[in-house]
């Protein structure tokens, strides 16, 4: 990813270092609200990917699976070690739900990933770390394929950049 001034724990994207505290930390980060501790990407929801992403879950194209979960491989920091894979789709947060009832301890002192394809406003990952760590997960890093930039006028800087470079994407 090519942004400039991002958290060096979720990664959020900015448009300046303002909102940033001298350790690169971001408000929300630093107050607990992201519920995680780290958040890794392969890239911006835009372009390609995102039309990967969404023929992948709309059109069901399952050979596309492959490729992407290669992607989502690369996103990952090589000295990253954890304990536990959670897939965050609703279904597997319901049968979390049922696992920790069923089995208490499940993540007790584990250091979980959480993956899922997208991440948006990061409500549905504030909510599994939440749990996660109700249910004593030592540590949550959230790894998704894509990311939402939600800074303001930065997707008419990609605009322009992609149309002056005779526009291959859209
Ligand atoms: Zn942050």
């Amino acid at each position: 990813m090519n942004a400039e001034f991002f958290c060096s724990r979720c990664r959020t994207p900015f448009l300046s270092s303002a909102p940033l505290d001298r350790d690169g930390v971001c408000d929300r980060c630093r107050s607990g609200l992201a519920g995680y501790d780290s958040a890794y990407s392969f890239g911006y929801y835009e372009g390609t990917l995102r039309t990967l992403i969404h023929h992948f879950k709309y059109a069901k194209i399952e050979p596309l699976g492959q490729p992407l979960g290669r992607l989502l491989l690369r996103a990952m920091p090589e000295n990253l070690e954890v304990d536990m894979i959670v897939p965050v789709p609703l279904h597997w947060l319901r049968r979390l739900w049922r696992g920790f009832l069923s089995r208490p301890g499940m993540v007790e002192g584990k250091r979980v990933l959480l993956l899922d394809d997208v991440l948006t406003t990061g409500a549905t990952v504030t909510t599994c770390s939440a749990l996660l760590r109700q249910g004593g997960a030592l540590s949550v890093t959230v790894l998704t394929l894509a990311r939402v930039d939600r800074r303001p006028m930065v997707g008419n800087a990609v605009l322009t950049a992609a149309s002056a470079a005779g526009g291959g994407a859209k």
